[in-house]
């Protein structure tokens, strides 16, 4: 899930919206507003209800805010790097740029997630039984029990041990301590989430059509959820051990057909070498690699500007682009290869100079090979 705006950094970490994050928002909003808190305490200003609903809501996202940095901020101290925290429909993910390096640290980020919704709900209903003591309104009162079962319920759901769910890598990491094989962890784990995605979507189906509530579907999307979300965890785990002890170097396109920063885009748009061959170019300054440069980006210059716009001004910068050494393994590029046909991640040597580009069709070019050469591996079979 990608971000669609950034709304700032916290603790140096990328935090990001995605729109159906309004959708969910909403939802909660709306259903304090007109269902839960009037029903609680009724004859209020109707207003009342509404600014309650939406206070309540965003300290709802914060908590989550809260579960997501506290796996962010520990990932960092385990030496694992994160590319961003994403709040989206069913909740939000700290996406970490690789994997933990041994089963302890994973069983840290993994568990302390739970941990903080834990406390959080804890300190709610705290503050919740100090409130109802002392005679607070109970509008207030009501909006922080909703937030203390709110928050003890997400640590709950997601210590339940199904891949991708907290719980999933709590249990990951214990099969992986165990048995030493992550390979044979994660496919452990995510079975375990495709078993839980497919009981919830039965259970969701099954309340649906005995009530016909709403809930009912809500919960089979989030089986449905965790069920895809399972199958590509493992399907790329599947492909790590594929892709196992294989450098970048050899998945890469060597010496890429580059683009200088400074020529017009006129001149990039006309240029044969870079209309037919492939859709994206490094942007280079001598031989140093300033960005990268894709058919999309030039075409949505407009057509009068293209004289005089620079490829520099309109290419994605270097900050944006994932850049790596030609000894890096392959496998970690992975998770980043997802993106889609126009993802490429540039090659540099130890001196910044570019040495090669990797398309998503490199790496599943060099899968393919791979798996090929594994099974003429195999020895023969007879009968
Ligand atoms: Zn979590």
């Amino acid at each position: 899930m990608r971000a669609s705006f950034t709304i700032g950094r916290i603790a140096q970490v990328r935090v990001g919206v995605h729109w159906s994050v309004l959708f969910i928002f909403a939802l909660i909003v709306w259903g304090l507003a007109q269902g839960r808190f009037p029903a609680a305490h009724p004859g209020r200003e109707p207003v009342l209800y509404w600014v309650a609903g939406l206070a309540t809501a965003v300290v709802f996202f914060l908590s989550l805010l809260a579960h997501e940095l506290a796996h962010a901020v520990v990932a960092r101290r385990n030496g694992v790097e994160v590319d961003d925290i994403v709040l989206w429909l069913l909740g939000g993910a700290a996406r970490l740029h690789s994997e933990a390096p041994k089963p302890a640290a994973e069983l840290r980020i993994a568990g302390v997630g739970p941990l903080v919704s834990l406390v959080l709900g804890g300190v709610f209903a705290l503050t919740a039984w100090l409130l109802i003591l002392a005679d607070a309104p109970g509008l207030l009162a009501e909006a922080v029990v909703w937030l203390a079962a709110i928050n003890i319920l997400l640590a709950v759901f997601n210590a339940i041990p199904a891949a991708p769910l907290d719980g999933g890598r709590l249990l990951r990491a214990v099969l992986w301590w165990r048995t030493g094989d992550r390979l044979r962890a994660t496919a452990g784990a995510t079975a375990a989430g495709r078993g839980f995605g497919w009981l919830l979507v039965a259970l969701g189906l099954l309340v649906f059509l005995r009530t016909g509530s709403f809930g009912g579907l809500w919960l089979g999307l989030i089986g449905w959820f965790l069920v895809a979300a399972a199958t590509a965890e493992g399907r790329q785990a599947q492909l790590r051990g594929v892709l196992a002890g294989v450098p970048v170097r050899q998945a890469m396109t060597q010496d890429p057909v580059t683009v200088p920063a400074g020529v017009t885009v006129a001149y990039f748009l006309a240029d044969p070498r870079y209309r037919y061959r492939h859709s994206a170019f490094p942007a280079v300054e001598g031989d140093r690699p300033v960005g990268l440069m894709t058919l999309d980006r030039a075409r949505a210059v407009p057509e009068d500007r293209r004289g005089v716009v620079r490829v520099g001004e309109v290419m994605a910068p270097l900050s944006e682009v994932t850049v790596v050494g030609p000894d890096d393994p392959l496998a970690d590029l992975l998770p980043r290869m997802e993106a889609g046909a126009d993802h490429k991640v540039l090659v540099t040597d130890a001196g910044g100079r570019l040495v090669g580009m990797v398309s998503s069709s490199d790496v599943s070019r060099t899968v393919t090979w791979l798996m090929s050469a594994d099974s003429n591996r195999r020895p023969p079979r007879w009968g």
